[in-house]
């Protein structure tokens, strides 16, 4: 082999390990910008969902995880995020796929049924609490467009929850009137729920996240604390950059 010969094989493979190392780089890159996250604040000022321990309507923590939501994934790079308002629960499937979302993430808190809850005391007032359950809960449905997308992004919107700590709440699966949800996956806290006309409604991945159960007294304090807030919001924006990345 020639001197020149030499100094063309080894810029040959050199090339070839820059393409290399390029193409890995690239490969499954996320490109947020196009990756468009409609995020559903569950129920209306009118109609508020849940009450919490202390007397708090459910639509105001979902609006208040929601709003840091969309600022902090736009932040993120997910600059195309944006918030659905109250509406009716196909109105708001439907505003997702007018909009083209890639992804649906509807935000609850949650409750437990009536015959768990008991009275007490707060600020002179009667209220309902029951510091029996806690925890995060995942919902998807098998009649969603995107059904097995829905559960890989469930998936991994567990695991990253898990990662700050937080733990599921089975109370769902139990077999009583009302509930009897069926659990997916044990360790974290997925149900297939086929009711639920935000996730049927829409075309693309879509999933319900219950942050925790407003009607524990103790949770209710740390869903209100904003640090706690920002480690499911920090979940979330973690779980949509792998979810997006699996899309390329
Ligand atoms: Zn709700």
């Amino acid at each position: 082999m020639t001197r020149n010969n030499r100094l063309l094989a080894r810029s040959l493979v050199f090339i070839c390990l820059l393409f290399l190392i390029f193409s890995a780089g690239n490969a499954g890159e996320c490109v947020r910008s196009d990756f468009v996250i409609a995020i559903d604040a569950g129920h209306t000022k009118k109609n508020g969902g849940a009450t919490s321990a202390t007397g708090v309507s459910e639509y105001v923590f979902n609006r208040t995880v929601a709003e840091s939501l969309i600022q902090e994934l736009k932040k993120g790079g997910f600059t195309r995020s944006f918030l659905i308002g109250d509406s009716s629960l196909n109105g708001r499937a439907a505003t997702a796929n007018r909009k083209n979302a890639s992804l649906l993430l509807s935000i609850h808190h949650d409750s437990v049924q009536p015959r768990y809850l008991s009275r007490w005391i707060h600020g002179g007032c009667t209220r309902l609490y029951c510091d029996k359950y806690g925890g995060f809960s995942i919902f998807y449905s098998q009649e969603n467009g995107a059904a097995e997308q829905s559960i890989l992004f469930a998936t991994l919107l567990a695991t990253e929850i898990l990662k700050e700590g937080l733990r599921p709440s089975l109370h769902h699966a139990e077999k009583i009137e009302g509930e009897n949800r069926e659990l997916v996956d044990e360790n974290r806290g997925i149900y297939r729920y086929d009711g639920l006309a935000v996730l049927k409604g829409a075309r693309m991945p879509a999933i319900l996240l219950e942050c925790g159960i407003i009607v524990n007294r103790q949770e209710e304090q740390r869903l209100n604390d904003p640090a706690y807030r920002m480690k499911i919001v920090d979940a979330i924006q973690r779980a949509a950059t792998a979810y997006c990345t699996t899309q390329k």
